[in-house]
């Protein structure tokens, strides 16, 4: 199995590993799998695996995780938090070319979409099939992309420049004038979803960079309203959920790296540490049952800050560590398991 958990329910965030299986890339250069799954451990061998004797290990599309599966096992589950109320956070980790935009967006081929349609999808099958007439639901989607700190809205491609980050003192931080808009089935999802996917490749290529180095964030609100007969008094529950594509895991080359490149490399890399620690410190509050949340440095990087409200509190958040197989990237490998490790 090419999925599994580090640490299981209870804990306030959910640990999963992904493989991928090798690319051509990985096979041309008779790369070695450094990765074996070992139940409900992780074993990484510094000897080439099971296969040696073999030119590549080929692995049977069987023993990956389907896309299916990886929404029934992370996807699914974080939907029913938010159907129960609860703020919700999925995001996916890893270097670039390890499998992170495959698993939440994937691709629009029946059985290769990921986390994100599919969960879309199964969202507005649940509340099409309510019958109670007092229950309504509204659904409102945001599309960004947060690159070098800065926040870019995917979903209106008249707003050229990057947005503001503010706090409202009881809704918590927030985009401005960040386009919400309203959606009343998985078609309109769907159209919104590839304008924004189109929206961050034209601006990664004008910008002459790639998508690998910015943060896309898309964001469900979830709206229930109940209606009291007695009283004709309306109460509603509010749920956030943000699935977040994170920039690739690979630390700037310094050697290479000069002026805005460096500089986007500590960026990426603030955001990226600051998610760390953030996690590490939810994980340490969880298990010490502390509830103190003050030393929780969200503040210190736009990511951490604006996913605030899904991160720690009345939350659930899943975190996916995608791992590409292969001994030419065994550096990585480990730095994204040490990452996720820190988490559980
Ligand atoms: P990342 O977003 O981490 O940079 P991608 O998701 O773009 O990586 O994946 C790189 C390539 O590998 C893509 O062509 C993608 O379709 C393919 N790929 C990634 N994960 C899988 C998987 N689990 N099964 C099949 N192909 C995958």
């Amino acid at each position: 199995l090419s999925l599994f958990f580090l640490s299981m329910a209870g804990a306030s965030v959910k640990v999963a590993v992904r493989v991928r299986p090798f690319n051509s890339r990985e096979t041309g250069r008779n790369a070695k799998c450094v990765i074996q799954m070992q139940g409900n451990t992780t074993c990484k061998s510094n000897a080439p695996a099971a296969s040696a004797g073999k030119k590549h290990q080929t692995t049977e599309d069987s023993s990956f995780a389907s896309q299916r599966q990886v929404y029934k096992d992370i996807g699914e589950e974080m939907l029913l938090h938010a159907f129960e109320g609860y703020n919700v956070c999925i995001f996916a980790y890893g270097q670039t070319g390890a499998g992170k935009s495959y698993t939440m967006m994937g691709k629009q081929e029946p059985g290769q979409e990921g986390i994100i349609p599919q969960l879309c999808e199964d969202l507005f099958q649940r509340t099409g099939e309510n019958s109670d007439p007092d229950l309504t639901y509204s659904v409102e989607v945001s599309y960004m992309e947060i690159y070098c700190e800065r926040v870019r809205d995917l979903l209106n491609p008249k707003s050229q420049g990057t947005l503001r980050v503010r706090e409202h003192p009881i809704l918590g931080p927030y985009v401005e004038d960040l386009s919400k808009l309203a959606v009343t089935g998985f078609p309109d999802i769907r159209d919104l979803m590839d304008a924004g996917n189109k929206a961050r490749t034209v601006a990664a290529t004008n910008m002459n960079e790639t998508s690998s180095r910015s943060h896309a964030v898309f964001t469900i609100v979830f709206t229930q309203k109940r209606r009291d007969q007695m009283t004709s008094l309306d109460t509603e529950k509010v749920s956030k959920i943000s699935l977040v594509d994170l920039a690739g895991s690979e630390r700037a080359d310094s050697s290479g790296a000069k002026g805005t490149r460096l500089k986007e490399g500590a960026n990426i890399n603030k955001s990226l540490t600051t998610l760390g620690k953030v996690i590490s410190a939810l994980a340490e509050m969880q298990s010490s049952k502390k509830r103190k949340s003050d030393f929780i440095p969200y503040r210190d990087s736009v990511l951490t800050w604006l996913l605030k409200e899904n991160l720690g509190g009345n939350s659930r958040t899943a975190m996916i560590a995608a791992l590409s197989p292969a001994d030419i990237n065994y550096e990585e490998t480990l730095s994204t398991l040490r990452y996720a490790d820190r988490a559980k």
